[in-house]
């Protein structure tokens, strides 16, 4: 079969819920993928970041194929031998308290709603059903129901409603309109250091320093939503590290089994998670063998390796190599690491035609709304890869 092939039977059988990009993949190597007709492509967008460590790293795959013929899944209704030894990991690597396991990312931010709910009225002492959590415009944090509803973005709700109540939309960036906000209900404020899907937006120098201090005031929960931007993606660990501040909550997922096994976390102090009692909070997945072994090979190669550091300093060449380009369809080269976006102007006919053209010469990347082209490709790049793609890439967008 050859792609049209496998392209009409999505087309025919499958819910029409993602426009990609008409490129079928059949295997992977590092920053490589290669399409059913064997033609080779860099990976500009590393699934949306959940391949930092790149496609099937070596290490993490051996834990996999050792763990499926071991032990895969035990529910927690009984213990198994790896949960223990990721929650320790994960806590020391994170300066965390606690860890509760799930399985996608908006599970995991649906999690940290029930736990700062539940810390409100029973820690801070907010009256029954009145807690409020402060999130922001533009935010992307998932796309269950609950998520959806405090959404900005009229696509992901339209259609989809009625809404779960309890949410206050207030602008990103501005501390002040943060504080603002704030009532005597508030219990938690949700952000993300660098807003991801809505276009890799970085907020002013010292954002989360003075978020982090009016949350101290006002006894209200931080909660950085990492699920992207964590485990080295911006060129640290946790991207909080950027301003020196720690989180009093942290959701990751993504990047933390390196793309083999859908697994995230809640990472917290113990005040926050300490309020579930059991039975209040469950998943049948949520904390397998399988998933857990993976999780911790994944985080072992991303520190072994150097990964973080190399997202760093290949993240500044990376964006000092986009900088140069001579366009006038660019209109601004933006930030942290390897998390990139290349914002274009209105008159370029938007991002998607230019990723098209870059997929014919062997360079997959992804539009993020109509004018932004994402570049997030797996932490494992090299400058060599960089100056390959850069010489596709370059005349694709001048
Ligand atoms: C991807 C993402 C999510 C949702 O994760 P899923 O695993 O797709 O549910 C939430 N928040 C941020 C910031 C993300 O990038």
């Amino acid at each position: 079969m050859n792609s049209k092939h496998y392209i009409q039977m999505e087309e025919k059988f499958g819910a029409h819920n993602y426009k990609p990009l008409d490129v079928v993949l059949t295997r992977g190597e590092g920053v490589w993928v290669w399409d059913v007709e064997g033609n080779k492509y860099l990976d500009f967008l590393a699934a949306y970041s959940a391949v930092n460590q790149g496609h099937c790293h070596p290490k993490i795959k051996q834990t996999m194929l050792e763990q499926v013929q071991k032990l895969t899944l035990t529910s927690r209704a009984f213990r198994n031998d790896q949960l223990g030894l990721l929650y320790k990991e994960l806590c020391e690597l994170t300066r965390s308290h606690k860890v509760l396991p799930m399985n996608s990312g908006a599970e995991a931010v649906e999690t940290v709603i029930k736990a700062v709910r539940k810390w409100g009225y029973k820690v801070k002492g907010v009256p029954e059903d009145q807690a409020e959590i402060i999130v922001c415009e533009n935010n992307f944090h998932g796309r269950t129901i609950a998520i959806i509803g405090f959404s900005s973005e009229e696509q992901y709700r339209d259609g989809f409603g009625p809404f779960a109540p309890g949410f206050k939309i207030i602008p990103f960036g501005e501390a002040a309109a943060f504080e603002k906000a704030i009532t005597p209900n508030t219990v938690a404020f949700l952000v993300e250091p660098i807003q991801g899907e809505a276009g890799i937006i970085i907020p002013p120098d010292g954002y989360l320093r003075e978020v982090r201090s009016i949350c101290n005031e006002h006894n209200v929960v931080l909660i950085l939503d990492e699920i992207q931007t964590a485990l080295g993606r911006t060129g640290k660990l946790l991207a909080e590290e950027h301003d020196g501040i720690e989180s009093d909550v942290t959701v990751i997922g993504k990047a933390l089994s390196g793309g083999f096994y859908p697994i995230s976390a809640v990472l917290s102090n113990s005040e926050v998670l300490g309020v579930f009692m059991p039975g209040d909070h469950g998943s049948t997945f949520g904390g397998n063998p399988l998933a857990c072994a993976v999780a911790r090979t994944a985080l072992k190669v991303l520190i072994e390796e150097g990964m973080i550091e190399n997202a760093a300093a290949m993240g500044d060449y990376l964006q000092s190599q986009l900088r140069k380009i001579k366009s006038d369809s660019i209109k601004e080269v933006r930030g942290k690491g390897l998390m990139i976006g290349v914002e274009l102007r209105a008159e370029a006919g938007g991002a998607r035609r230019f990723c098209e053209k870059l997929m014919k010469k062997g360079v997959l990347c992804k539009e993020t709304h109509e004018h932004i082209i994402r570049f997030a490709p797996p932490l494992v790049i090299t400058r060599e890869q960089i100056d390959w793609a850069m010489k596709r890439v370059e005349p694709v967008l001048s």
